[in-house]
């Protein structure tokens, strides 16, 4: 079976809110077995809502439409459904007397326009709003000779989350055939997308009924697969079986095979070597810091740092002779690795990691462009640098150098 989802409101149209409620709803529909095939956004006007309503009917089995049934003149999903399916609009003395007692709970008159939140769809079963004014409708049933079900929720999250989990759920559950969905998720860190996929495509071209997405992000690429079956086991063997093949092929590039993310991989590799590590960040800032930390329990192996972004900083903490910076400049080969010797020795750390880089837009030159980063990681067994020219713009270049470091520290741990 699959899905259509229409976000109603015009303010979803502006670069000012954003639909949230298909995503939760995809997540939820895709739990069930359900593929989410279309999804639409469509102001608060009448006539778009009646195309997409009739559009959604031609073309798939279950129709969600979220929003637009407030009380306010622009909230037209229930007029627009009952036009584009011929039905017609009942209003239920129930859900009316029901909506006046919780306004008289509040002490407060309803006005006119709420009445219209008692319009109920001929056909259509009531989902009871516990949060909200506007009750969800349920319909389900042949139209045009097909097997159809359709459904009205609320647009604030809260409500429609609430709403979709108590009311529509079990009733989906109820009228689809079972169906499975296994998914993994393989991540790898700083190889081009092109030379995964070049890798990988003649493994996943094999296994038509498993879907391959690539996604890729500064530095890291992910590979999905997601798998349907008529049961758990049967989809979960298949994904298993190919993710097993990629393995194969890219060995240790890859990173996480549970989901984790590489400041996860990390902690828990040193952790296991009961190692620590500290940190000096000049065009970065502290962003590496920041992502090391962001895990509760950092501690345990973070012991800290310095953003040294003057080159006066770079010599007070991270102890970077003067002269070398004055020879080489302060993004250099060799004053990314003095900046990862010097934390380390400062610190009593079994790593330093220095960065030092130009992360632009400005302050590029022809001899070191924006781009260039120099990453060193300084340990026991010496001390490796790397020279990287990241593409994009100064956040992304922040993260790509963050995400070398870490990389070079799993690299170094396994
Ligand atoms: P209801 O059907 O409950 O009356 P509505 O669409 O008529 O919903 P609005 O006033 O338009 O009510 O929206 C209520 C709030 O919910 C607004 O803040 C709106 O931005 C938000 N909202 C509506 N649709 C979505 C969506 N698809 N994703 C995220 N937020 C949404
Ligand atoms: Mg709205």
């Amino acid at each position: 079976m699959n899905a259509e989802i229409i976000a109603v409101g015009s303010e979803l149209l502006t670069p000012l809110r954003q639909d949230t409620n298909s995503l939760y709803l995809t997540e939820k529909l895709n739990e069930l077995g359900v593929e989410v095939r279309f999804k639409s956004i469509v102001g608060d006007e009448r006539e778009g809502l009646v195309a997409a309503a009739k559009l959604a009917m031609r073309r798939s089995d279950i129709i969600i439409f979220s929003g637009g049934l407030g009380p306010t003149e622009d909230d037209l999903t229930r007029e627009a459904v009952a036009e584009a399916l011929g039905l017609k609009l009942n209003r239920d003395p129930q859900l009316l007397a029901k909506l006046e007692e919780r306004f008289a709970k509040r002490g407060m008159k309803m006005s006119a326009n709420n009445l219209k939140q008692a319009d109920i769809l001929a056909s259509a079963a009531v989902l009871p709003n516990t949060l909200g004014t506007a009750p969800g409708q349920w319909i389900s049933g042949k139209y045009d000779g097909q097997e159809r079900i359709l459904l009205l929720l609320p647009g604030p999250p809260y409500e429609l989350k609430t709403m979709f989990d108590a009311e529509c759920i079990s009733r989906l559950r109820a009228k689809i055939p079972p169906q499975h969905i296994a998914r993994r998720i393989l991540k790898i860190a700083l190889m081009p997308e092109s030379q995964v996929d070049a890798r990988v495509s003649p493994l996943y071209k094999a296994y038509t009924d498993v879907e391959t997405t690539i996604l890729a992000g500064a530095g890291e690429i992910q590979l999905h697969f997601r798998c349907r079956k008529p049961s758990q086991s049967e989809a979960e063997a298949r994904v298993e079986e190919l993710a097993g093949k990629i393995e194969d092929e890219l060995g240790d590039a890859i990173f996480s095979r549970k989901g984790e993310t590489i400041e996860q991989i990390v902690s828990y590799l040193l952790q296991m070597r009961g190692m620590t590590l500290a940190v000096a960040e000049s065009c970065t800032g502290g962003l590496l810091a920041e992502r090391i930390t962001s895990l509760s329990g950092s501690s345990r192996y973070f012991l800290g740092g310095a953003v040294v972004y003057s080159n006066e900083l770079k010599t007070q903490f991270a102890n970077v002779p003067k002269t070398l910076i004055d020879k080489h400049g302060a993004v250099s080969r060799e004053v990314a690795a003095a900046m990862a010797e010097g934390i380390r020795k400062r610190c009593l750390s079994s790593y330093g990691v220095g960065i030092t880089g130009v992360a632009g837009p400005t302050g590029g030159t022809d001899q070191k462009p924006v781009g260039l980063v120099y990453i060193a990681l300084a340990g026991d067994e010496g001390t490796q640098v790397v020279e990287r020219n990241f593409p994009g713009d100064r956040k992304r270049i922040r993260t790509f150098a963050t995400q070398q470091a870490l990389e070079m520290i799993r690299r170094a741990l396994l």
